[in-house]
């Protein structure tokens, strides 16, 4: 029977960069099980925005290293990373946002982020193509942007299949045996031996994973989607920088010679099926196009390239979950922000099973236990997720 020292369960965005990093740090055996290809769930579905302008210390800290890590793994393979930067603006669009926004920028500044609030009258000057008549202001960070999910994708695993990573595609998890040391992990690929098992199964697993062994993993899914438009209107510049309109859930990036605009209901509730790819829900397309055509008038009457939609992560408090609950069981999950946090949540996972600790970021920010008192702290940058 193959016997591993880690198997990873979910070939995403989160379970090869944990192998990435495992194998970078001297693990000889890992092995990833993946039910259909790697990258084929949230991961390359995702719009591939990369925030360092999180809502908390764990989501800044998070997004600053990953943003890095996916520059480094460019270079040392000596291809493209994937990574444009073009700078992001977050909306504020009441004054409490307003408040909340500004405290933001202090957190963010310790935590080594260039990140800056400004008034309607300099944004005007900066991004005469929003009307900024209808915000109170937006925070900026110059050197946040966005990474091609599918480019993403192709490097990391290219990465961990020359680490020496076994990567086993079409091989669903349905059984783990806890074993005096160890587990026994039955697939439709056979049954494989390890001392670790690492649970990154994403949006569409990581609770059936958890629920396996008795433990509740509070990751749900719920319907995230995108439009794309194939040609940038003249009054944007060619590498326009990204724009979050918090308060009503849609964000702004380039596109290849486009623009990509991705948006989520505040109404929208879980998905609790198996499925990745969910229907495109026009009614909310259009109750929202109002929205931005008035923001950016630009948009208007723009003609579409493509539209889709994903089953997106989430977890109660829009924090990720880097921990290890029962002996050699390690929950990893990404709280529907796996793109702008996927190298560094695979790195602090490879720190906690190595180390037996994940260091420079608060606890309660990404334990399971924290769920057991919820609402202490939450990330307040986040996307309207279903608040069940
Ligand atoms: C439309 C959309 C847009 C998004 N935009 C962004 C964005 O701009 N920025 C951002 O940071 N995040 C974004 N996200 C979220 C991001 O894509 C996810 O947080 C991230 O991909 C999660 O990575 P993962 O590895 O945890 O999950 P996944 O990529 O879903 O990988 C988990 C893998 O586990 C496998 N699996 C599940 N069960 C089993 C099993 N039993 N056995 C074996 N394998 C199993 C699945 O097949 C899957 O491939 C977006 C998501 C969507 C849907």
């Amino acid at each position: 029977m193959p016997s591993y020292d880690v198997l990873i369960i979910g070939g995403g965005n989160l379970g090869l960069w944990t192998a990435y990093h495992l194998a970078k740090r001297g693990v000889q055996r890992i092995a990833i099980c993946e039910r259909y290809w790697a990258g084929f769930g949230a991961t390359t579905r995702s719009a591939g925005i990369v925030r360092q302008q999180g809502g908390s210390e764990t989501a800044v800290k998070l997004g600053k290293w990953s943003r890095q890590l996916y520059q480094e793994l460019g270079r040392e393979l000596g291809l493209g990373s994937g990574f444009v930067e073009v700078g992001y603006y977050v909306v504020a669009s009441t004054p409490d946002e307003r408040a909340a926004f500004q405290e933001l920028v202090a957190l963010r500044q310790r935590c080594g982020i260039e990140n800056v609030w400004l008034e309607p009258d300099e944004l005007r000057q900066r991004v005469p193509f929003v009307d900024w008549s209808r915000y109170e202001g937006a925070t900026y960070t110059p050197d946040d942007g966005f990474v091609y999910p599918h480019i993403v994708a192709r490097n990391i695993t290219y990465a961990v299949l020359r680490a020496g990573v076994a990567l086993f595609e079409e091989c669903t998890v349905e059984e783990i045996e806890p074993l005096s040391s160890g587990y026994r992990v039955r697939t439709t690929r056979g049954t494989f031996e390890a001392e670790r098992v690492v649970n990154a199964a994403g949006p569409r697993g990581a609770r059936r994973i958890g629920a396996l062994l008795g433990i509740d993993v509070p990751v749900s899914a719920a319907r995230h989607q995108i439009v794309s438009f194939p040609e940038r209107p003249a009054d944007l510049p060619p590498a326009f920088p990204m724009l979050f309109v918090l308060a009503k859930g849609y964000y702004l990036r380039p596109d290849e010679q486009g623009v990509l605009l991705g948006m989520s209901n505040p109404e929208e509730q879980p998905d609790p099926t198996e499925r990745f790819l969910l229907e495109f829900d026009w009614d909310y397309f259009e109750r929202l196009r109002p929205d931005w055509e008035a923001a950016i008038p630009a948009l208007r009457g723009l003609r579409l390239g493509r539209a889709w939609t994903g089953s997106i992560d989430y977890t109660p408090d829009h924090l990720p979950i880097i921990d290890e609950p029962r002996h050699g069981f390690y929950v990893l999950a990404a709280g529907g922000h796996g793109m702008m946090w996927g190298p560094a949540l695979g790195m602090k996972m490879a720190e906690l099973i190595l180390d037996e600790r994940v260091s420079e970021l608060p606890a309660e920010e990404i334990r399971l236990d924290r769920f057991r008192e919820p609402g202490k702290v939450r990330d307040a940058i986040a996307l309207p997720f279903p608040t069940r």
